[in-house]
């Protein structure tokens, strides 16, 4: 007890303790420190981005996990106007293609699709009345019980969900292809539905991701407290309603709290009533592994590929150098990557170097790439990586207010039906909302909002 009055002699009280940096932890602190409200983010990695860190080299850098932006992010592209880095955003066209049979085949338009010759013409036109008929459907949760693959053999026939829509559900979620809610593809295909005749166009930022987590960074230094290096062990409030977040290290007290981290740690470091434990222990996250290699030559002409083969060893291929090139990168950029559901998956068991031999093998056998024309490679791991959309997700997911008043929960596992950037940042600023009308007005302090 005297150790942990120590601990805290030193720490103000906060108006809000965020738990992780990520983007729904930045955009909180971000429209938090707005309301000049006192902040704390707290994260154990030693720099910011959580899902969005980047490899660092002397002259660029590349996210750890590929990422690109949606035409309809309009949260990230208005904070990046906020902060000064609009121009950096560009829009770029992004080529699709899909391995099967030991073939490429691309799939980006309209004329792709009816060259497509895995899919029947009959079944071509079933997929285009699938496409046409998914925004009839009012709510989502009527086929939510629904496995992708009962929905579409139900709706459409069973070759297009095996010729079609197999291969991008096995890329996604792996093992638990056949778990996954019909309203998650429904919803997905809604979300992308954006793309123009000649294809689809994304986003990405000039110099990468890591410019938006810099400028977010610079902002916010000097208006909130960052604790890096610390992750937060036990979370607790007492009966006048304070806070107290413990690391190893410190102690933090606040009034109110908004953690951006996975239901497993959710549960093991708050106790919670019976109901939101059993809804916390029921919501599925996938791991996910994502290799970059620097290569001395293009390797296909596509930006994105989804692996129909079973004999390859990584379940997608992105070549991002066909889509975003800048002059210090190598000749071209891949990311190799698959999804795991559990700890017991055997690639996850895997040691990093098994698993590059095992995607160079793949490489080398399905795309001619010799270790020779390996320059470099990069493994990174994320535990917790989004929800897996098993049937019946929708009654699963939380709301960002808890039982337990002033503590919010925000962050991937409340995003659907794609995790991303954009659905971070909106998730951050809606729950700084909660958090200001929660803490009432802002007290006379000059030096509020300052750490
Ligand atoms: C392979 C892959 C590809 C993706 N591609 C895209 C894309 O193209 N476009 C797009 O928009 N989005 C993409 N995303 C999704 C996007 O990265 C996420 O939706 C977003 O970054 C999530 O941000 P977050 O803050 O909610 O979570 P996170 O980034 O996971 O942040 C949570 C933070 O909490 C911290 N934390 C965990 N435990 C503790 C603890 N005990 N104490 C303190 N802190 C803790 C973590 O270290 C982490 O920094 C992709 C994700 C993956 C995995």
């Amino acid at each position: 007890m005297q150790q942990e009055q120590q601990k805290t002699k030193n720490q103000p009280l906060y108006d809000t303790i965020i738990i992780g940096a990520g983007f729904s932890g930045l955009s909180a602190a971000y429209h938090l420190c707005e309301q000049r409200r006192r902040c704390v983010v707290i994260d154990p990695n030693p720099s910011l981005g959580g899902l969005v860190a980047s490899h660092k080299f002397d002259t660029f850098s590349i996210e750890k996990f590929y990422h690109h932006l949606q035409r309809r992010d309009d949260h990230t592209a208005e904070m990046m106007q906020r902060l000064g880095i609009g121009h950096l955003l560009k829009w770029l066209p992004a080529s699709n293609a899909y391995l099967a049979d030991n073939r490429l085949y691309p799939l980006n338009n309209p004329l792709d699709i009816l060259c497509f010759q895995l899919l029947s013409l009959k079944d071509k036109w079933r997929l285009a009345q699938l496409v046409r008929n998914v925004d009839k459907i009012d709510n989502l949760n009527e086929i939510d019980d629904l496995s992708v693959e009962e929905w579409i053999t139900k709706t459409s026939s069973a070759d297009v969900y095996r010729n079609f829509f197999a291969p991008l559900i096995h890329s996604k979620f792996g093992k638990e292809a056949a778990n996954i809610s019909a309203a998650w593809m429904v919803g997905r295909i809604r979300f992308r539905s954006h793309r123009s005749l000649r294809g689809e166009t994304l986003g990405y930022v000039v110099g990468g991701f890591q410019q938006l987590v810099d400028a977010l960074h610079s902002h916010l230094q000097n208006r909130c407290q960052f604790f890096m290096q610390q992750r937060v062990l036990r979370i607790s409030r007492n009966k006048a309603g304070i806070f107290t977040v413990q690391t190893g290290t410190q102690v933090f007290q606040g009034r109110s709290v908004i953690t951006t981290i996975s239901p497993k740690t959710l549960l093991e470091i708050i106790d919670w009533p019976d109901e939101e434990r059993q809804r916390l222990q029921h919501l599925p996250f996938q791991k996910v592994i994502c290799v970059t290699l620097g290569i001395r030559h293009k390797v296909h002409p596509y930006y994105w590929c989804n692996i129909a083969n079973p004999e390859v060893s990584f379940a997608v291929l992105l070549e991002h150098t066909n889509f975003y090139r800048d002059p210090h990168y190598p000749p071209a950029l891949l990311y190799l990557a698959n999804y795991c559901s559990s700890e017991q998956d055997f690639i996850w068991q895997m040691q990093d170097d098994e698993i590059v031999e095992a995607y160079k093998l793949s490489l080398n056998r399905f795309f001619a790439v010799k270790d020779a024309d390996i320059l470099w490679w990069k493994l990174a791991r994320a535990d917790a990586a989004g929800l897996i959309y098993r049937r019946g997700i929708l009654k699963q997911i939380p709301a960002a207010t808890t039982s337990i008043a002033g503590l919010y929960t925000i962050g991937l596992m409340r995003s659907f039906p794609e995790r991303s950037i954009n659905d971070s940042i909106k998730q951050g600023h809606e729950a700084a909302t909660l958090a200001n009308t929660y803490l009432g007005p802002v007290a006379v302090d000059s030096n509020r909002g300052l750490g």
